[in-house]
């Protein structure tokens, strides 16, 4: 499997380095035509306004769009699937939203029955969602999502040993290639 990890900003190496223990092949992709091949994509965490700047400097976001693969969004990578970004998945957020004393904290969250550490940095908060199947949540707030062949998560799975949410993506990225195959 080929995936893709947008590296304007972020967090991207991690991803990377994440991927790669699972045994995917991984290309930074920077240009549009880096996306060409590529079974999945990353968005990373990082700076919402500084990547969709970049994004659309480099003209990346028509080729987001028209990406066919399956794609994992975390933290500023959700903020910029969501409506009002590259619209790609249906739900809002706010930026910034837990506050500025708990601006950064970590929580266990249960994925699938099992405790998953979850870290959140200056995460988005999901203030709307629409039709989207909710895998983990924070006090009743979703955390993890998904809608076909996306993920989105407002934590940082790449930053622990917890490997489960890259393996679920895989597992996307793996459906997804059959239902184009
Ligand atoms: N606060 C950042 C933003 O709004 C997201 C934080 C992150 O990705 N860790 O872009």
């Amino acid at each position: 499997m080929k995936i893709g990890v947008l590296a304007l900003q972020g967090n991207f190496r991690e991803h990377a380095a994440m991927l790669r223990r699972l045994g995917a092949e991984v290309v930074e992709v920077r240009l549009p035509e880096e996306l060409e091949g590529l079974d999945g994509l990353v968005i990373p965490g990082g700076e919402s306004t500084t990547i969709t700047r970049l994004a659309q400097l480099y003209g990346l976001e028509e080729a987001i769009r028209r990406f066919r693969g399956a794609v994992l969004g975390t933290c500023a990578g959700m903020i910029l699937l969501d409506r009002n970004h590259l619209g790609l998945v249906d739900l809002e957020v706010d930026r910034n939203a837990y506050g500025r004393q708990v601006a950064s904290f970590e929580a266990d969250l249960d994925l699938d029955g099992r405790p998953l550490r979850g870290v959140f940095i200056r995460a988005p908060r999901v203030r709307e969602v629409g039709e989207m199947d909710v895998l983990a949540e924070l006090d009743g707030e979703p955390v993890l999502l998904r809608q076909g062949r996306f993920l989105v998560a407002s934590f940082h799975p790449e930053l622990t040993d917890d490997t489960r949410v890259h393996e679920k993506f895989l597992e996307l990225v793996r459906e997804e290639m059959n239902v184009r195959a």
